[in-house]
């Protein structure tokens, strides 16, 4: 008996190290493939062997949980975007520009009233300025002083421009460390930033990159995306993803260092 079960922990560990490697060479592979000018948003996330190993189940089903990350706003568009997630009753986690808040500031108090996560993404979206000058913790923190002084909303997680990797240096990762923040990249990246004139391939891009339990996705507060919102909720529901939002207690590691501090 214990034998049997020994037999069976260690096919099971087989399995996962063999899919484990079928993912990182595929991955490696389409990251080499991938057009990649050096400042855009690319890498594929490692998860931990404790997410790998510890599902969450509900009713002996394995949950699969999905955060919907939306970069960039607020916009123009973040009265549809709400009237969108209202309809759906679907929670997201918005990343913030500095000075998209100070124009839009009843919409960064709309997200937060009905429950979204409020997160940093920089004053300046450069990535000279960002990661070349060093400001990006500079300015999450700028980001961070302004939610809390004109809204009263208090923020501690950040996500890169462009991603971490390779930006976001030993050091200032050491700095974000110090000011207490922590950043998330994503799981999936929808590619909306370069699918201008093909907005149901946005669709079909996160359709393909579905597999995880827990999946983290990059989309932005663009016109484009937003009008294919409801196909991409409709997607998750289908594929059976329960929304979830961002929440500092639950903090896990999603980062393309892998930096557990962060
Ligand atoms: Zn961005």
């Amino acid at each position: 008996m214990v034998k049997r079960q020994v037999g069976h922990v260690t096919i099971v560990a087989v399995c996962i190290m063999v899919f484990w490697g079928i993912f990182y060479v595929a991955s490696a592979k389409a990251s080499k493939t991938m057009f990649m000018p050096a400042d855009y948003e690319l890498a594929q996330i490692n998860y931990t062997a404790e997410q790998r190993l510890a599902p969450t189940k509900f009713n002996g089903n394995v949950r699969k949980i999905v955060y919907l990350t939306i970069d960039d706003g607020p916009s123009l568009y973040s009265s549809q975007l709400i009237s969108i997630l209202e309809q759906y009753n679907v929670p997201v986690t918005h990343f913030l520009i500095g000075k998209n808040i100070e124009k839009y500031p009843e919409s960064v108090k709309q997200y937060e009233e009905r429950g979204d996560y409020i997160g940093l993404h920089s004053m300046t979206h450069d990535y000279n300025t960002l990661y070349k000058k060093g400001e990006a913790i500079n300015e999450m923190l700028q980001v961070q002083d302004l939610l809390k002084s004109s809204l009263s909303i208090e923020s501690t997680l950040f996500r890169c421009p462009f991603g971490s990797m390779p930006g976001l240096s030993k050091q200032l990762r050491d700095e974000a460390v110090a000011a207490g923040l922590r950043t998330w990249d994503w799981t999936i990246d929808s590619n909306d930033w370069k699918l201008q004139n093909r907005p149901s391939q946005i669709v079909k891009t996160i359709e393909k990159q579905l597999n995880r339990q827990t999946e983290v996705i990059l989309i932005h507060e663009k016109k484009r995306t937003i009008n294919v919102l409801p196909q991409i909720i409709e997607l998750l529901i289908d594929e059976g993803y329960e929304f979830a939002t961002y929440d500092e207690s639950k903090h896990f590691t999603m980062n393309f260092y892998n930096d557990d501090r962060l």
